[in-house]
């Protein structure tokens, strides 16, 4: 389903703000629109609009035509509430449909108040009529959430803090998908899920895997599983415990050998006999292998894969066919018990201890090459996730970065980075600050160097 997402007014609106200016109505309105549009995205099916502008007041008329040209099945305005413009004890949440009160609307506002209510236990003022331009003017349901009052000193605070705008958002976005019945992506209701995070560390794999007396090309894979999966958003134990019944814990010895760098024992698009080595793709890295496994494992759970397809087999008609482990059987591969010995694997590594220092918790510097030249600053790999200051590399492409003080947010341009901040350096993602630089992003393990390629 289509949902519009409206953060109301823009960041130069007047008025709406706090009577003593520390906080302008867009910033809490905006920031809860990102999050719930962060939210929805962890449901199927859905896609979200955002009717307003970070750079410039967006006009109602232009949000409501272009709420209606994309054909929204909803429509979300998010506010923040005043009464007069000096300090007062007017308080509470409260929702708005048309005065017409059209059913959908008010089931959805409903949901949204009782949800908005419980979550952050502000005062509940109830769901209300009113004749506003962006109730009227959308042909879809819509309705407008009003998260408490600027002009209140408790809930102004309250309204400041990441910490409220988060709770108000995942109430919305709960309301959301309990009233159109939405399904979390690739969660399974019985059965092992392979979409989600992590559930084992790098450590806790390659100590199984040594255990299991694998070959060192086996255990040396492992942190790439944890990096790429990560990005994917699918479990990278059960990428690792595949690639552990298909290759023989790495000792590879059927017909696709380690220079195949073909972890999961794909084939080409082609495809061919099981015992033709010809009929198997062959990557030229682990890095790209292990893409290729996990993106095809990303197909199966059903979950949309982003930036550039390696997996030579993605084809549109396997997507979500196969949202577990155990169901992998007869699918993957023809045995019906497939998945199930996978999850045997599975088990096993899941329950390893690691005696010794996780291999996850250490902090390696990583180099960074832009198009052929080592520039002289350093990124580092945490959790099997190449980062890079934000700032530098930006700078190197000629791109400045912009950083938004209010809501705490670095932006390249004009897109949101995951940031972390690292001795007062920001840093990003290596894949999500290529994507927003427009490059091509890889990975070279012998000397730790993040590569990227192409020209903004
Ligand atoms: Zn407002």
């Amino acid at each position: 389903m289509r949902i519009a997402i409206d953060a109301g007014h823009g960041p130069n609106t007047p008025g709406k703000r706090t009577p003593d200016d520390s906080m302008r109505e867009f910033h809490f309105n905006s920031v809860v629109a990102r999050c719930v549009r962060d939210g929805l995205k962890q449901y199927e099916g859905v896609e979200v609009l955002f009717t307003h502008a970070d750079d410039r007041d967006v006009p109602l008329k232009e949000r409501t035509d272009k709420a209606n040209a994309w054909k929204a099945d909803a429509f979300f305005s998010i506010h923040a509430n005043a009464f007069g413009s000096d300090w007062n004890d007017a308080n509470g949440i409260e929702t708005f449909v048309y005065t017409s009160r059209p059913t959908a609307a008010v089931k959805l506002a409903e949901a949204v108040q009782r949800s908005l209510v419980r979550s952050t236990g502000r005062r509940d003022r109830g769901v209300k009529a009113g004749d506003l331009h962006v109730l009227r003017e959308t042909k879809m349901t819509a309705i407008l959430a009003e998260c408490g009052f600027m002009t209140n000193r408790e809930e102004a605070a309250l309204l400041k803090s990441d910490e409220y705008r988060r709770k108000c958002a995942a109430a919305i976005v709960q309301a959301i998908a309990e009233v159109y019945g939405l399904k979390k992506v690739g969660v399974a209701t019985s059965g092992t899920p392979i979409a989600g995070q992590a559930q084992a560390t790098i450590g806790q794999a390659q100590e199984w895997a040594r255990q299991k007396k694998a070959a060192q090309a086996f255990i040396d894979v492992a942190p790439i599983y944890w990096r790429v999966g990560a990005v994917l958003g699918i479990r990278p134990e059960v990428g690792y415990a595949q690639a552990a019944k298909e290759t023989g814990f790495g000792r590879f010895g059927g017909v696709v050998s380690r220079d195949f760098h073909n972890w999961c024992g794909l084939k080409t698009t082609k495809g061919g006999s099981n015992t033709d080595p010809t009929a198997h793709a062959r990557f030229p890295s682990d890095e790209v292998g292990v893409r290729a496994h996990l993106q095809h494992l990303a197909l199966y759970a059903g979950v949309e894969v982003k930036g550039e397809i390696v997996d030579p087999r993605h084809f549109p008609s396997v997507r979500g066919t196969a949202k577990t482990v155990e169901s992998l059987g007869g699918k993957w591969a023809p045995a019906a018990d497939y998945g199930k010995a996978i999850t045997e694997l599975l088990a096993g590594l899941l329950t390893t201890k690691v005696s010794t220092t996780p291999v996850d918790k250490s902090v390696e510097k990583v180099n960074i090459q832009i198009n052929g030249v080592r520039i002289p600053a350093q990124g580092y790999l945490r959790n099997g996730v190449s980062v890079l200051p934000i700032r530098v590399v930006s700078e190197a492409l000629g791109v400045t970065p912009e950083w938004l003080p209010e809501t705490k947010q670095v932006r390249v341009n004009g897109k949101d980075l995951t940031e972390t901040i690292e001795a007062g350096v920001s840093y990003a993602p290596a894949r999500e600050l290529a994507a927003v630089l427009g490059l091509q992003v890889d990975w070279e393990g012998t000397y730790k160097t993040v590569t990227l390629k192409g020209e903004t």
